[in-house]
């Protein structure tokens, strides 16, 4: 990591600083496991079609003993609207039994934990990580990455290579704060596609 791309990247913390000076938790929860679930619902699901649907399911089920007891016609027929229903449905009761049967019906403090349980890959548990128990994690999804790539931070395939990367450029007191504040900059400014360099507040100045 060169100086020169650790000055850039605090030159764009103070931007965003500026844009999202408090970015919330976009996922509406009451605990680290209604958090689990939320962003398990999220895959290629938007943040507000998850929040319209999570108060009926957590109503129902906020607890993983709650939770195994709905029938999987139930929880798919909840779940319809975010996709993916029947294979969500599935990964929601088979992670809330091995929390029963393993983990006292509560959520991992561990990512490596979080990480084997059913439907939960590297990002979702480093989200829960971050966003339940405050421990730096830098999760990054397709918007990070692109920004990341854009903003020449990271040139970087995967996620897993960005994350890398940008762990090394921003401190790790700022990472829960950082990552969500480039999520809500990409979602308003930097679109994947159609994008103007001159008027950008980040791009310009590169
Ligand atoms: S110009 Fe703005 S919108 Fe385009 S890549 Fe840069 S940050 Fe994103």
């Amino acid at each position: 990591m060169t100086p020169r791309k650790k000055a850039w990247a605090s030159e764009i913390k103070a931007i965003l600083d500026t844009y999202f000076p408090n970015p919330e938790i976009p996922l509406l929860h009451t605990s680290p496991y209604t958090l689990l679930i939320a962003v398990l619902l999220s895959a290629q699901a938007t943040d507000k079609k998850v929040n319209q649907t999570t108060p009926t399911l957590f109503a129902l089920a906020d607890t993983p003993e709650k939770m195994v007891k709905i029938p999987v016609s139930k929880l798919e027929e909840i779940l319809r609207p975010v996709g993916l229903f029947r294979t969500k449905a599935k990964a929601i009761l088979g992670l809330s039994q091995r929390l029963l049967d393993d983990f006292s019906g509560e959520v991992p403090e561990d990512l490596a934990l979080l990480e084997t349980l059913p439907g939960v890959g590297h990002k979702t548990a480093s989200v829960v990580m971050a966003q339940a128990f405050q421990v730096p994690t830098f999760p990054v999804d397709t918007h990070i990455k692109r920004c990341a790539n854009r903003w020449e931070l990271s040139s970087g395939k995967t996620p897993e290579q960005v994350e890398h990367d940008l762990k090394k450029l921003f401190p790790v007191s700022s990472w829960l704060k950082v990552h969500l504040q480039i999520i809500y900059f990409a979602r308003a400014y930097c679109p994947a596609l159609r994008h103007n360099r001159a008027a950008c507040p980040i791009c310009s100045k590169l």
